[in-house]
């Protein structure tokens, strides 16, 4: 069984707001998005909370808890 009608489906590059590219499969040639895997939340919180940390250790040493 074949199929003559296939979908416009090529590889994408996609450009994020951050800076970062990486390539995805879409219709589209080319493509723009606000967030990626670099800059979302998801994945930099947990640098938040290291500072957060951070912030905490400096508020032990100067009230020597
Ligand atoms: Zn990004």
């Amino acid at each position: 069984m074949q199929t003559t009608i296939q979908p416009k489906y090529n590889v994408t590059k996609v450009t994020c707001a951050c800076g970062n590219t990486f390539e995805a499969g879409s219709t589209v040639q080319e493509l723009r998005v606000e967030i990626c895997s670099s800059c979302h939340p998801f994945f930099t919180g947990k640098q938040k909370f290291m500072d957060a940390g951070g912030r905490v250790d400096r508020f032990k040493k100067k009230y020597g808890v």
